[in-house]
């Protein structure tokens, strides 16, 4: 006999009443499985929990011999239960018996049950235990059966978790959570950060389940699902998807599961069986979770992920805010964790507050990344799985000089690392020693060595790093994290703040280079098949040269009286440099007729990006003021790879010989016709690339803020002259890179890398 839809409400609400009763973990328990056997009308109810060796012990039973309770162990996958238990799913049989993996435990006396229906009980998509009935009659469970005890195992689940039910070692995802893990990922922003887990996107913790009122709970659902697909429509229409760090296809995915009638319907169902909004949401999502452990395919894996976030956005829209913990209190040391997140939103957070930075997604060339850099955090992206395995409070270790994530990590990493970040702070110590020493090498080469900046923020490392100048503004930056377009006197007061900060050190403003994977938030342009080589850059600035004359002209009032220095990104031919500094003639031209102050001296500059630019050099070089090689995309281009997909990322060295030459090529035309020549690419700040650029004759590098002071050591213990002749025989020879060769030579010479 089928159970009434009403019964599953009752179940709830007298199980509440059992979790109230004061009595002994065990004597709830038993009486647990006698309410459910009685409400479900079967003559059995067992519940069996995971151990730390992952069989699964009896803990429970109505119906089966007691004497069977806390002796009866089957092994992973051994019999029906652990059936269930690998797979994660329900599953039931008319003639248990019959088949192929039943299990005969003859201490249970279940010979006489035919029927059986079991369902796992989940935890953070991970099975800890199992939940069945039986009966003695061949039947069938209906759907509502299922739904009814699947809504009761989570219940249980989270008896468990709080520790109201059983207090002893079983609970396999608890016990994992206590034990240190280590995950790899990318570097994105060097460093070595000891602190504690917060998650970006903060998890609640679901307390109250069984509904007092099932109507209203169903009402607060409808409102907060409105809610969220009210405001993923609006991010989408707006386009406000950088600012919030949004990824468009996982809005667009988001929006698809929001709109779905399957998910909807799935909630609805737990809904009726009388949980609240809250754990109505967390019951949708355990099942999503443990499907989404189990599935192999990538696509389908990464779309229960997004099921799974959007749940999470659910459950914190319901708790009545959907802010992200940069609102609330952050421990001292706070390790970031995060799917994926937007430049804007790390700058949210507290920045004396922030160690380590850990992401899942997210590639080394991200706008995340380079705010993360000039934050000067450690930080790593594709750290698969973190978020499944952390606790917001975990002690963590953001290795990101190894790629690594140490997550609850023993005594003795936690003091290797201490040892690290000691030995670090040395290092640190050493070279702000060195700030004001003029960088020289030891056969009395002046090299320049200059930072990249692109937010306010950076204005003080200008100090702390002792560097030059600003090699490389990055304008777009501040572009990237406004809501809007910024105006013609914000621009200005930017641009001044940075001149005035600067002081008499000279500032190369790069003008917009947006497109690309630099996307303007508020700025729609069409998809593209290949968007590196596509509208970006140059070519959008003279496609529209509002844009770039309202960019000079703020440039041209913040810089009155002083010297400013306009950069050209992606120069790709002579025509596209003469044509923008035509533009930028006119904007003088209208300064001069409004009499307005004018800069002291003006420098336009291109950038040497594109491959085409080398074979062009003795036409482009003397109509630049100063040249720089941008050397991130040039070597993408050179080399046909794409920076920021890690596939491919090591696929080819900045150190290989042909890479190399084309360098070499450039230091000989910038000689030739006397053109100051610099480097701003991410090359320039590793000291073994630094090293080798000095050797080809650069005299002026730009890099983060942060490989100042290691590049400097480098360059006090070079012999640039001694390096060439190396260089010349490396530059010759076939090898994929002569990364180890110079390894080599450093050791030798003594070169500090
Ligand atoms: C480069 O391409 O090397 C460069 C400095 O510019 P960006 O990284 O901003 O494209
Ligand atoms: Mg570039």
């Amino acid at each position: 006999m089928p159970i009434s839809v009403g019964a599953p409400r009752l179940l709830l609400r007298r199980l509440r009443e059992v979790m109230a009763e004061r009595e002994s973990a065990q004597a709830r328990l038993d009486k647990v499985v006698v309410l459910i056997a009685s409400n479900m009308v079967a003559e059995v109810c067992s519940l069996y929990l995971r151990r730390r060796d992952s069989s699964l012990e009896l803990f429970a039973t109505e119906g089966l011999n007691p004497e069977a309770v806390h002796n009866t162990h089957l092994k992973a996958g051994e019999g029906l239960v652990g059936l269930i238990a690998e797979h994660g799913e329900p599953m039931q049989f008319a003639d248990a018996q019959v088949h192929p993996a039943f299990s005969y435990r003859p201490e249970t006396g279940e010979e006489v049950y035919h029927s059986f229906l079991g369902v796992p009980i989940l935890r953070g998509g991970h099975t800890i235990g199992v939940l069945t009935v039986q009966n003695r009659t061949q039947r069938h469970y209906s759907d509502e059966e299922v739904e009814a005890l699947q809504t009761t195992a989570m219940v249980i689940a989270e008896m468990i978790a709080s520790g109201g039910l059983v207090v002893s070692e079983e609970g396999g995802q608890e016990a994992r959570r206590e034990q240190s893990a280590r995950f790899t990922g990318v570097t994105i922003s060097e460093g070595v950060a000891l602190g504690h887990v917060v998650l970006h996107e903060p998890r609640i913790v679901v307390t109250k389940l069984i509904a007092e009122d099932v109507e209203l709970e169903r009402r607060r659902l409808a409102q907060a699902i409105d809610e969220l697909t009210g405001m993923i429509d609006g991010m989408l229409e707006r386009g406000d998807l950088q600012r919030a760090g949004e990824h468009r296809e996982v809005l667009e995915a988001f929006r698809m599961f929001a709109h779905d009638r399957g998910w909807r319907s799935r909630l609805d169902e737990a809904l009726l069986t009388g949980l609240t909004a809250e754990a109505a949401v967390q019951r949708v999502r355990n099942d999503t979770r443990a499907r989404m452990l189990r599935q192999i395919d990538p696509y389908a894996r990464e779309r229960l992920h997004d099921i799974d976030d959007l749940s999470n956005r659910l459950l914190r829209v319901l708790a009545g805010g959907a802010g992200t913990a940069a609102a609330g209190n952050l421990p001292q040391d706070t390790i970031l964790i995060a799917r994926t997140m937007g430049p804007a939103e790390l700058l949210d957070y507290d920045r004396q507050r922030l160690r380590g930075l850990v992401l899942e997604e997210g590639g080394s060339a991200s706008h995340v990344a380079i705010v993360a850099r000039a934050l000067g955090i450690a930080a790593i992206s594709q750290a698969k799985g973190v978020l499944d395995a952390v606790e917001p409070g975990d002690a963590a270790i953001v290795d990101a000089e190894g790629g690594e994530l140490h997550v609850r990590p023993t005594p003795e990493v936690v003091s290797a690392y201490a040892d690290k970040v000691r030995f670090r702070a040395r290092r640190q110590a050493q070279y702000a020693a060195l700030r004001n020493v003029p960088a020289v090498t030891l056969d009395g080469a002046r090299v320049s060595l200059n930072i990249n900046a692109g937010l306010v923020f950076d204005l003080p490392h200008l100090d702390q790093s002792g560097a030059d100048g600003i090699g490389l503004f990055r304008t777009e930056l501040q572009f990237m994290i406004a809501s809007t377009f910024p105006r013609l006197e914000q621009q200005t007061r930017i641009y001044k703040a940075i001149l005035d900060a600067a002081g008499e050190r000279p500032v190369t403003f790069r003008s917009l280079d947006v497109g690309g994977d630099k996307v303007l938030p508020y700025f729609r342009v069409n998809k593209e098949e290949n968007p590196a080589l596509g509208w970006r850059a140059i070519r959008m600035a003279l496609d529209r040269p509002a844009l770039f004359r309202t960019q000079v002209r703020a440039l041209l009032r913040a810089a009155h009286g002083r010297e400013l220095r306009i950069m050209l990104p992606m120069i790709g031919d002579v025509a596209e440099l003469t044509a923008a500094r035509t533009l930028i003639d006119r904007e003088v031209t209208i300064l001069k007729r409004h009499a307005r102050p004018e800069p002291k001296k003006l420098l336009v500059g291109a950038m040497i990006e594109v491959p085409a630019l080398l074979y062009q050099l003795d036409r482009v070089l003397p109509l630049a003021d100063f040249a720089s090689v941008g050397s991130n995309d040039l070597m993408q281009f050179l080399f046909a790879t794409d920076r920021g997909n890690m596939l491919v990322a090591d696929r080819f060295d900045a150190l290989n010989p042909a890479a190399l030459l084309a360098l070499r090529v450039i230091v000989e035309a910038a000689a030739r016709h006397n053109v100051p020549l610099n480097l701003c690419g991410e090359m320039a700040g590793k000291p073994l690339e630094a090293m080798a650029l000095i050797g080809l004759g650069f005299r002026s590098i730009s890099m983060a803020p942060a490989s100042v002071g290691p590049v400097k050591a480098m360059v006090l213990s070079l012999d640039a002259t001694d390096l060439w002749v190396r260089l010349q025989e490396l530059l010759a020879c076939t090898s994929t890179s002569v990364r180890e060769e110079l390894k080599s030579y450093a050791a030798e010479k003594g070169v500090q890398i």
